[in-house]
């Protein structure tokens, strides 16, 4: 899994990653090869931020020639408001957020944020205007006040502090032996999926993005932690672009527009009331997690984020 709160432009902070584990250097080096998909184009402009409208046109998409992922993809996340994205695993919703934080090119149609396409504008003004938080957050091995401040870095410790309140994790981390200095990661203490899910929630409140991308957890949490964390999403997502791809229905059920992915493809779209009243692919599925909330569909291996 890559590590997304990297901006690309601090190679300091990424040479003090290569040294320190070989496992980081992998990640850092898949960051910098899937960077190297993309490039700023020689008139790329900063891009200009004014309500963050996010627009996906008729989009196409391949990872691979052979094998088209996207087909003619098209919707519009209206500026502040969420769209949730439902669907079965391997029918292309984290490519949704891979394509807007710009990881690789469309193949056909576009995808503009405030009307600019995204080849457009240069990849650190992107990449500072959206905060992730992925499926399978990884920590590096250091403390847990540096993994937070990932989100931005140079942030003080106050600042840091009121994020990790924000993102309820705060509490946990003053019973840690070495409070805010407590090593985690692979070499350091391990969190739960749940804790490492706030500290990335801390990472995107810290960076205080107009675009939010959420990769909801699945395996990691179960119903009742997901409903948790729900709370503290809801709090974070206010008035700001959102983008959630959900598994779990009940965490969605009001966003402003649910878009159901099949095979790539958009197959319905709408409310939740409409889609329930309209009785298809969204109805079934909401009538199957009524039955077993904790039967979420299981993710691909290529699932996180990148
Ligand atoms: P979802 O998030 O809905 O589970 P993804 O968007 O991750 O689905 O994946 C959509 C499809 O693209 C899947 O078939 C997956 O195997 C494929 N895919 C994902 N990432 C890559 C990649 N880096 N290279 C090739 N195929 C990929
Ligand atoms: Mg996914």
């Amino acid at each position: 899994m890559i590590q997304l709160y990297v901006p690309l432009n601090y190679l300091g902070v990424i040479y003090r990653e290569i040294k320190q584990s070989l496992a980081d250097m992998e990640r850092l080096f898949s960051l910098l090869d899937q960077h190297r998909e993309v490039a700023d184009g020689p008139d790329a402009q900063p891009l200009r931020l004014t309500g963050a409208e996010v627009r996906f046109s008729n989009v196409d998409f391949s990872y691979e020639k052979k094998r088209q992922i996207l087909f003619g993809v098209d919707f519009t996340i209206p500026a502040g408001s969420t769209t949730a994205v439902v669907g079965h695993s391997g029918s292309g919703k984290s490519t949704l957020s891979r394509l807007l934080f710009r990881f690789y090119d469309v193949d056909a149609g576009t995808v503009t944020i405030d009307g600019q396409d995204l080849r457009d504008v240069t990849q650190t003004s992107l990449r500072r205007a959206i905060g992730i938080v992925p499926q399978d957050t990884v920590l590096f091995n250091d403390s847990i006040e540096y993994n937070i401040a990932y989100g931005r870095p140079g942030a003080s410790h106050d600042e840091i502090v009121e994020a990790a309140r924000a993102a309820s994790i705060h509490d946990f981390i003053t019973t840690l032996p070495d409070g805010y200095q407590t090593m985690v990661g692979e070499r350091g203490l391990k969190l739960s999926g749940g804790e490492k899910q706030r500290v990335a929630i801390a990472r995107a409140l810290l960076k205080n993005p107009a675009i939010l991308i959420f990769d909801e957890a699945t395996s990691a949490l179960d119903s009742k932690a997901e409903q948790a964390i729900q709370a503290q999403l809801k709090a974070i997502a206010k008035d700001r672009t959102t983008l959630v791809i959900a598994h779990r229905l009940s965490t969605i059920a009001d966003a402003a527009q649910i878009l159901v992915m099949d095979h790539g493809r958009i197959i319905e779209r709408g409310t939740h009331a409409q889609l329930l009243a309209a009785g298809g692919a969204y109805a079934q599925m909401w009538q199957r997690q009524l039955a077993s909330p904790d039967a979420v569909d299981v993710s691909a291996p290529t699932d996180a984020v990148g």
